[in-house]
């Protein structure tokens, strides 16, 4: 099979060997790719090699996997054009960065192309490493990951009844359903959470200020750990507290 050139940003990285590493990247192109970089960190004795780091931004040169292989494609070449420093400088930036990088693995399919969303997590990444407030940004990249991947729920009318929901008042939401539950069929759904009127204005209209960031950020989470199957790394981390 044909190398594959593309850009590519490192959502998951991890030690293989003395040399090597095991990557999952983000592609403009071509979708999540893990690859395996073999000889990656290997010192010659011009040059000290430490290997590939989390959320660094390059040119990659890939061998895709085939069927019947190993599932990990190989990795031929990386330039590194973008190291993103500024999301280690405070640890409200880094942990943001972390939290990107968890959602958009367990949200993207190996190999399914999403152009957009690899350039609103590389926007993400420019705007934490100047950032003060990550929550903005974080919640802008939560609401591009829901949208690329078909999820943003229902915010206009009950999902189960198809009542119109009234603008201007707190309801309730359930991320097992996609979207918003009137009162009548609130009491039948498994799972639901009150939003209050102003979170759901501001969500509806884009327009987030720091009185509703923090819990538009929780609403988005509960959403994504629903659909991940899992909690995130938001729960236990200080941006929520
Ligand atoms: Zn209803």
């Amino acid at each position: 099979m044909a190398a594959i050139k593309d850009h590519a940003i490192v959502l998951r990285h991890l030690d293989y060997s003395e040399t090597s590493q095991v990557l999952a990247v983000l592609t403009r192109d071509h979708g999540q790719q893990r690859l395996i970089g073999k000889g990656i960190k290997r010192s010659t004795r011009t040059r000290v090699s430490v290997g590939i780091d989390l959320l660094e931004q390059g040119e990659v040169v890939f061998l895709p996997s085939s069927r019947g292989e190993a599932r990990l494609g190989t990795l031929a070449e990386w330039h590194q054009t973008q190291p993103f420093l500024g999301i280690r400088a405070t640890l409200p930036r880094w942990y943001a960065g972390q939290y990107a990088a968890e959602i958009t693995a367990a949200m993207t399919e190996e190999a399914d192309p999403h152009p957009q969303l690899y350039e609103a997590l590389e926007r993400l990444l420019t705007r934490l490493c100047a950032a003060g407030e990550v929550a903005e940004p974080l919640v802008e990249y939560q609401r591009a990951v829901l949208e690329q991947a078909g999820l943003w729920p229902d915010l206009t009318r009950c999902v189960v009844c198809d009542r119109p929901a009234p603008q201007g008042r707190a309801a309730y939401y359930s991320a097992q359903q996609g979207g918003l539950i009137c009162r009548v069929c609130q009491p039948k759904a498994h799972e639901s959470r009150k939003i209050g009127a102003d979170v759901l204005t501001a969500l509806r209209e884009e327009r987030y200020s720091p009185q509703t960031t923090r819990s538009i950020l929780d609403v988005l989470d509960y959403t994504l750990a629903h659909v991940m199957g899992r909690q995130t790394s938001l729960r236990t981390s200080p941006l929520m507290t």
